[in-house]
């Protein structure tokens, strides 16, 4: 309705200056004269149009920004319910619709810029932003509550390189030895840190385009932004996850959030030895009995490890006891 309204209050202007510019040009005599003035009952009817159309701009506002609100919430549950199933191929699903929707069609991702307009306390306003505010509230929560589950399935990019992991076969791949990469994950800490550090003292925001490449989904980058994501994809071939476990400053933020993580990963005795869920983490998530809460993603393949009454020693000691205590009897 709005935008009908519009269109008609434009044509009425275009018709009204239309009638005039054709009245106000004489081809038979070549003079140009100025178009006749609108009269009281025109400019009445214009007011009249323009005063609905305000009135009405908030409701069309809200309701496109409860579409958006909407869809981001089935988004968001979606990959909640993936994660409460511990299904692999729900995880994909979501991953492939964190890419899609939040990454290509929405351009919709937690960013170093989120951290810098906290920190000046210059966000945007609520009315303008209810799916943005939405989006982060659902990552600070969720991380409190669980850990990086934004990083593990809704974070686009962090979608998009997992994604990359499926297809990519795992003969190119290049695991950093433990102790490097015990070192490595340092060092988005101090990306995070030299960005605010840069940020607080020269009020400069678009450092980010440097040290973040969320911007590939607007597909609006410089050359040196494409040459510089080009070259992290490609050293993402051969080691994966690699901007997410070692570079990446929204990650790191949440990293040091998860440290106050309330339900976190279940661990048997057996875990002291076993080093079966160690070896599955693609994150270096696991060292030794220990998950590294700031390096866990929440991916569930551990879980489903230790679920897994075939594979885990938990389970097979358990079953090995029982049998031993039937015979025993
Ligand atoms: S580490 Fe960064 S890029 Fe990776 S999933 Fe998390 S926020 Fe996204
Ligand atoms: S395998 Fe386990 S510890 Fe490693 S990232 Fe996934 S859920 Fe976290």
């Amino acid at each position: 309705m709005l935008a009908f309204r519009g269109a008609f209050a434009l044509t009425v202007c275009a018709l009204v200056w239309g009638t005039g510019a054709v009245a106000a040009v004489q081809p038979e005599s070549g003079v140009h004269t100025d178009p006749p003035p609108l009269s009281l009952d025109d400019l009445a009817a214009l007011d009249a149009l323009l005063e609905e159309d305000a009135e009405e701009a908030p409701a069309e506002f809200d309701r496109s920004a409860l579409m958006d609100v909407g869809a981001l919430g089935l988004v968001l549950a979606f990959a909640v319910f993936s994660f409460v199933k511990k299904s692999e191929r729900l995880k994909v699903v979501s991953l492939m619709v964190s890419v899609a929707y939040l990454g290509f069609y929405k351009a919709s991702l937690v960013s170093i810029v989120d951290i810098f307009g906290a920190l000046r306390w210059s966000l945007p306003a609520f009315r303008d932003g209810q799916a943005y505010y939405a989006l982060v509230v659902f990552t600070l929560v969720s991380t409190i509550l669980w850990g990086r589950l934004y990083c593990g399935r809704i974070c686009a990019f962090g979608a998009l390189t997992q994604l990359m992991d499926q297809v990519i076969p795992s003969r190119f791949r290049i695991e950093p030895p433990v102790w490097l990469d015990r070192k490595l994950i340092y060092a988005k800490y101090v990306v995070l840190g030299a960005a605010v550090l840069y940020f607080l003292a020269s009020g400069d925001t678009l450092v980010y385009r440097y040290i973040e490449p969320f911007w590939i989904f607007t597909l609006n980058g410089s050359v040196v932004m494409w040459t510089l994501l080009a070259v992290l994809l490609l050293a993402t071939i051969f080691v994966r996850n690699l901007y997410c476990r070692y570079l990446c400053s929204v990650g790191a933020g949440l990293g040091l959030l998860s440290n106050l993580t309330v339900f976190r990963i279940k661990r048997w005795n057996e875990c002291q030895t076993c080093m079966l869920c160690e070896k599955t983490c693609e994150w270096g998530a696991i060292d030794g009995p220990k998950i590294l809460v700031s390096e866990c993603v929440r991916c569930d393949d551990c879980e489903r490890l230790y679920a897994d009454e075939d594979t885990c020693p938990h389970w097979l000691i358990q079953k090995y006891q029982a049998t031993r205590a039937a015979l025993e009897r």
